[in-house]
């Protein structure tokens, strides 16, 4: 691909607007999704967090579950951060009754996993391929408790800022299957555009061809 891929930021809830702004640092074209008639226009799709049960209802709601379940199990590029990743996990643990998600990477992903008392912490991370930390911002972050054979893991916690004595230290916190990336934290605000391009990238590298 040449030109500039676009990216679609599902736009139901969460950090829309950063996320588009990293992507369009990372070299995509941008735009937000809402509609299936959306879903069918990117050549690949964020899912940024917030509530992954609100997420899976309003995706309901507005008609996309279905096509974007389809679009990501067909190949589309998916990149999801925080209830994103749930979104994007085809096993949860601690999910209420009847949670449903997108799928497709085979892992087993704990909701809010690093505990009640530690709403939200900064880690910087060990992520492959990159030659310094990720500095992450975690918010009642779930995290990957088991991964499946084609699953890689891309990071994992290593230093632990502000800790309250929870054991975050080595929990994997970041995973890739084939043309799937999820996250456990938010890079769209620390203004590190690493783990975007990272993605912009398997967009660009992706064979997948969009319906419009
Ligand atoms: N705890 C939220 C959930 O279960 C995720 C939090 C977030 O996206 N910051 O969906």
């Amino acid at each position: 691909m040449t030109a500039a891929p676009l990216v679609g930021v599902l736009a139901l809830q969460g950090d829309v607007r950063e996320h588009r702004a990293m992507l369009e640092r990372a070299g995509a074209e941008t735009v937000a999704v809402r509609r299936p008639e959306e879903v069918d226009r990117v050549d690949g799709i964020v899912i940024p967090g917030g509530e992954s049960t609100t997420i899976s209802k309003l995706a309901r709601t507005f008609g996309v579950l279905d096509p974007l379940r389809e679009a990501l199990h067909a190949g589309l590029p998916g990149f999801g951060t925080c209830a994103g990743m749930i979104m994007l996990a085809e096993h949860i643990e601690a999910g209420i009754e009847g949670q449903e998600t997108f799928g497709g990477l085979d892992v087993v992903v704990r909701r809010n996993a690093f505990g009640r008392q530690v709403d939200s912490f900064e880690a910087d991370l060990d992520v492959t391929g990159f030659d310094r930390a990720f500095h992450a911002m975690f918010i009642r972050a779930p995290w990957v408790e088991k991964v499946g054979q084609a699953v890689e893991v891309v990071a994992r916690v290593s230093v632990v800022h502000r800790s309250e004595g929870h054991d975050a230290v080595g929990r994997i916190v970041a995973v890739r299957q084939g043309s799937l990336l999820a996250t456990s934290f938010h890079p769209e605000i620390t203004g590190d555009p690493r783990i975007h391009a990272m993605f912009v990238d398997m967009v660009r590298e992706s064979t997948y061809v969009k319906r419009k």
